[in-house]
């Protein structure tokens, strides 16, 4: 028969599935002799059958009742008993530890009989047991029989305990139609029940989808002698922290309120004090208290919060856990905990996350002004950052030219905007979510973006925009938030982030303070613990100069297409108009020294390094002026009776091109196959600097191949013109198209590495259009759990990742010495990043400000075993 109740002696921490993080802790503090009040734990387990049937599985009343005689005998007191009765609280507490999200009921147990028994126990103090009485009816009230909150509203300061509890239990029977339950075991019952159900809370499902915390965990449920902190000026209780956990710092940290029960504390109803305070007041209790936390930090060789309660000058311990912290904390105390001899650095790599590398590296807002806060959108890409708003690319452009800081304010972002959004120090529009366009390709340049403001009335023609009842105009400062998504009026102070300008190289780990010193150890340490190399996606100097201050060893991703904007999108209209193969030749030979420029650059600040160059991808459409754009502009010049001559022009290339599924068209190696000459000049381009860098290492990478045969017709010509020119270069392909994972054993005859495009081949594995899947159906899919995050910010290892896993594979075995790296978006998130290591990859490519996330990240998944948690 299943066990169904752990009674602190049989539990420890390592039982935290079946114990919950709150039970096993408990456990092991009792096991370790640490002052616990004798209690029990009810399952995991338990609770997830009496969800899925609605009543207590078989045998658990029974164990119950055992476990309940257990505790009376160590309390020496009997629940019920209305002389001197024992109570109890019932306390939620799952695997992960949820803040304030279940439900706990204290002084279970007392009944209009027994408070009589409870005031004797505490000397004659009546006040006190009315008071336990009235919290008791007010929380079971609550919890167990779901009366709002507010019915028990506070009566005045001086009422009489026992005239509140006449009047809560008044309340109770108006909102239940019974009187309080007078059965104590009736009550710890019913108590149980309520905190199995507090799981489906809906602020408890709230909180695990944002935290990414499976659904069917369910809660363990602890029963625990009640100590007393409200038994007058020796009595009290506290929180602490075995570190500081904002900073990290050494020394204990807490607060303390005298006269007390614990939910007073948390509640935050009445003024605490530091916890040093409680030295003065009363020593012994300190001293004890101190060398309990000393204790704690050595078991548990980590920062330690506890919850504790002093009776009458006896002080009991009623939590413990590894503490949350914030980003810095948690660097900074993994690396003293090294310096302490307590853990080693492996294990203190295993303690910080990529995630919290990445919240340290963004700027931040000072909040302390109070600024006025007019919208809120989505946080796409975080960050502090403040300007003038602009409603164009071209305004924004020239602002940012005349040295003034920009937000790129639009409804929603399309590539025309780009040159705005390289301007800009932010990105702000008014639709759209994580995965928008805007929110991609801020991320992608690690620029701070909020997303989807609804709240936001952007009126471009009136270079206006409303919200909050206030106009901002072109011009006029704002602030935007792409942690918080929040959107301020003014110039909100920003703090730079200390560990961007160490990578930077402005500050030395020497004398960049206890943060630095942390971030550069650990990450140091994951240099040389990792297997996965970690390149970068860039394609001016610019960025790959930066990436290469931030520690990539190459560019995995050079996007050739975005060579081809601003003026050279003239030259690319000739190139699609062209008529003739003279005209088309004469177009490309253009661009030529333009792209050999571009890649020289390239190759000079890369020098030593292996740059992958993508030859160019998107469809050719999509550098012609919208549709609608020219539509209005040839009928506007025909009503003037004018030639519309070369919009004409384009707008019949733009219907002649039109595409139902661009993402599916014409794009990546069949143009190359279709336009003769264009993929040859930029392999001629790329050749021709190469030769000119000494040291330059190329990588030519042909996108969007499904079938061997593209390769081959494309790698012969590009041989060809690379033995013509003597330059060596490496020629391989993305893989990005599910036919070439599923045939990636003959696709790798013809490369000589293989880079995964997960973006894409996340679109066409799911058959998700990208740019349309999520604003319509996401929400719903996330709310079934059909996944937990969207497939396009982590990984979809069943699926997509299988199809890797084949390619892999396969490619290998075809041909052992094939180079296999990513370059899709997942390159530079961390669960993506652990699954590219299991699967064996060689290297990952990110955006610049994701490549120290992707060492560190690459570093963890090589000292902490395969599926364990990111969390
Ligand atoms: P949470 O998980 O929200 O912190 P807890 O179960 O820890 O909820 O309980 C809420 C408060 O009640 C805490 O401050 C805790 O210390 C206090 N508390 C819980 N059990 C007891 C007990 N047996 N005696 C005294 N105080 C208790
Ligand atoms: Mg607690
Ligand atoms: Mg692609």
């Amino acid at each position: 028969m299943t066990k169904y109740v752990y009674d602190f002696a049989e539990g420890s921490r390592e039982l935290k599935d079946l114990l919950g993080g709150k039970g096993g802790n408990l456990a092991e503090m009792a096991n370790l002799g640490l002052p616990v009040p004798p209690g029990f734990t009810v399952t995991t387990d338990a609770c997830r059958a009496f969800l899925r049937s609605g009543t207590e599985p078989y045998g658990l009343r029974d164990e119950i009742a055992v476990h309940l005689e257990r505790l009376e005998r160590r309390a020496g007191r009997r629940l019920g008993d209305a002389a001197d009765p024992l109570l109890v609280s019932v306390r939620s507490g799952a695997k992960f530890s949820m803040p304030g999200m279940m439900e706990t009921v204290l002084n279970v147990g007392l009944t209009d009989d027994s408070v009589a028994g409870l005031s004797a126990q505490a000397g004659g103090d009546e006040r006190f047991a009315w008071d336990c009485y009235r919290r008791l009816i007010e929380m079971f009230g609550r919890t167990v029989c779901d009366i709002p909150g507010e019915a028990f509203e506070p009566g005045p300061l001086d009422a009489d305990p026992r005239e509140c509890v006449r009047r809560y239990q008044e309340i109770f029977r108006e909102h239940t139609g019974r009187d309080f339950p007078q059965d104590p075991h009736e009550q710890l019952s019913e108590a149980i029940r309520a905190v199995f159900r507090s799981w489906n809370a809906e602020r408890a499902v709230l909180y695990r989808r944002q935290e990414h915390i499976p659904g069917d965990l369910g809660t363990a449920v602890n029963v625990v002698a009640m100590v007393f902190g409200n038994l007058g000026a020796d009595s009290g209780t506290g929180v602490a922290f075995t570190r500081d956990p904002a900073t990290g710092e050494r020394g204990v940290y807490g607060d303390y309120l005298t006269n007390a029960q614990g939910e007073d504390v948390v509640a935050g109803i009445r003024n605490t004090m530091p916890l040093q305070e409680l030295e003065r007041r009363d020593k012994a209790g300190y001293d004890e208290l101190m060398s309990i936390m000393a204790k704690l930090e050595e078991h548990y060789k980590d920062l330690c919060d506890i919850e504790f309660t002093i009776e009458r000058g006896k002080l009991w311990m009623l939590q413990t856990r590894v503490g949350k912290r914030t980003a810095a904390a948690a660097f900074v105390i993994a690396a003293q905990l090294v310096d302490e001899g307590v853990i080693d650095l492996d294990e203190a790599l295993s303690r910080v996350t990529g995630a919290q590398l990445a919240q340290l590296m963004f700027p931040a807002f000072d909040l302390s002004g109070g600024p006025r806060r007019i919208a809120a959108g989505i946080a796409a890409s975080p960050g502090a950052a403040v300007g003038a708003v602009a409603f164009d690319a071209r305004r924004a452009a020239a602002l940012a030219a005349a040295g003034t800081p920009v937000i790129l304010v639009r409804r929603e972002t399309n590539p025309d905007d780009l040159p705005g959004m390289i301007a800009a120090q932010g990105i702000l529009t008014s639709r759209g979510g994580k995965t928008s366009h805007a929110a991609v390709v801020a991320r992608g340049m690690g620029k701070t973006c909020v997303c989807g403001a609804e709240e936001i009335d952007v009126d471009i023609t009136g270079a206006q925009l409303r919200a909050g009842g206030i106009t901002v105009s072109e011009g006029d400062v704002v602030s935007i938030d792409g942690t918080s998504g929040a959107v301020y009026l003014g110039a909100v102070p920003v703090q730079p982030s200390p560990v961007v300008r160490y990578f930077e190289g402005s500050v030395t780990p020497d004398a960049g303070g206890p943060l630095i010193r942390a971030v550069d150890r650990i990450l140091t340490h994951a240099d040389k613990r990792r297997r996965l190399a970690v390149r970068t996606n860039a394609d001016t100097a610019a960025d790959a100069a930066r990436a290469r201050r931030f520690g990539a060893q190459g560019i995995g991703l050079c996007r050739t297409e975005h060579m081809f904007l601003g003026e050279r999108r003239a030259l690319v209209e000739r190139l699609i108009l062209a008529r003739t193969g003279e005209q088309r030749d004469a177009a490309l030979a253009e661009l030529l020294p333009l792209q050999r420029a571009d890649f020289t650059e390239l190759f000079r600040e890369m020098a030593g390094l292996p740059v992958t160059v993508r030859l160019i991808d998107p469809p050719l459409h999509e550098f012609l002026p919208p549709l609608e754009d020219l539509a209005v502009r040839v009928a506007r010049a025909e009503e003037r009776g004018a030639d519309p001559g070369h919009d004409r022009e384009l707008l019949d290339a733009v219907h002649r091109m039109h595409e139902e599924n661009p993402m599916l068209g014409l794009r990546g190696v069949r143009l190359g196959l279709v336009i003769p000459g264009l993929f040859a000049m930029q392999v001629r381009a790329i050749a021709e600097a190469a030769a000119a860098v000494p040291g330059a290492r190329a990588e030519i990478m042909v996108p969007l191949v499904g079938a061997v045969q593209e390769l081959e017709a494309v790698r012969q010509e590009a041989q060809r013109l690379l033995d013509e020119l003597g330059v060596e270069a490496r020629i391989g392909t993305m893989i990005e198209v599910p036919r070439a994972a599923l045939t990636a054993g003959e696709i790798a005859r013809a490369a000589d590495f293989f880079s995964f495009g997960t973006n894409d081949l996340t679109q066409m594995g799911w058959g998700f259009s990208r740019d349309d899947v999520e604003g319509a159906f996401f929400g719903r899919y996330l709310e079934l759990g059909i996944f937990g995050v969207s497939p396009f910010e982590s990984i979809d290892r069943d699926g997509v990742g299988r199809l890797i896993r084949i390619a892999v594979a396969e490619g290998r075995a075809a041909r052992p010495d094939l180079h296999i790296g990513v370059c899709g978006e997942h390159g530079g998130d961390p669960a993506s990043i652990r699954f590219f290591h299991e699967a064996g990859l060689d290297y990952v490519s990110c955006s610049p400000f994701r490549v120290p996330v992707a060492r560190l990240e690459a570093g963890r998944s090589a000292v902490t075993a395969a599926g364990s948690d990111t969390r």
